[in-house]
């Protein structure tokens, strides 16, 4: 592991919150994956699936982004998808049951930084999708209008 890297710790939250790729078998996003004791860790860690093995959420890699903004801690996992080359698309995956764990002040403030600096930047709770334009607005679709 790269040493710049936060080790995950207690956390597992992305292993509920965001679909997953099990080798064939699709964990929806929202249920916790069979695979996963929260608080302890993935039961299968060594042998583990690609997608698994290579994610690590933005507070992972990212220095400025404080202990109590851990997933686990906050509800909120931030990733950035890269579906084709030069896709620049974060979401962060909001706890359904904390819906508005997205307006912490560090979690919104690193969003609207990234919709700052170019990236295209959802907020996933449940169902509803939202998006953090360029201008550090929040809207219900990409063109701006509630
Ligand atoms: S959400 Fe981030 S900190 Fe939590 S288990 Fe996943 S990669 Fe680790
Ligand atoms: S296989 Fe392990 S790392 Fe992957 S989603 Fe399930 S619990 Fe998480």
């Amino acid at each position: 592991m790269n040493d710049d890297v936060k080790p995950c710790g207690e956390c597992s939250l992305c292993c509920k919150l965001m679909g997953v790729d099990l080798g064939g078998t699709y964990k929806k996003a929202g249920d916790w994956c069979r695979h996963c004791n929260p608080g302890q860790g993935c039961a299968v860690h060594e042998t583990r699936w690609d997608g698994c093995r290579h994610f690590q959420c933005a507070w992972t890699t990212s220095p400025s982004m404080p202990a109590a903004t851990r997933p686990d801690k906050c509800k909120v996992v931030i990733a950035r998808h890269t579906y084709s080359e030069g896709d620049n698309v974060v979401i962060a995956y909001v706890e359904p049951t904390k819906p508005f764990a997205y307006r912490d002040p560090i979690i919104l403030g690193a969003l609207r930084k990234l919709a700052k600096d170019g990236f295209h930047v959802g907020i996933r709770i449940g169902h509803q999708t939202l998006y953090v334009l360029e201008d550090g607005s929040v809207v219900e679709d990409q063109h701006g209008t509630a």
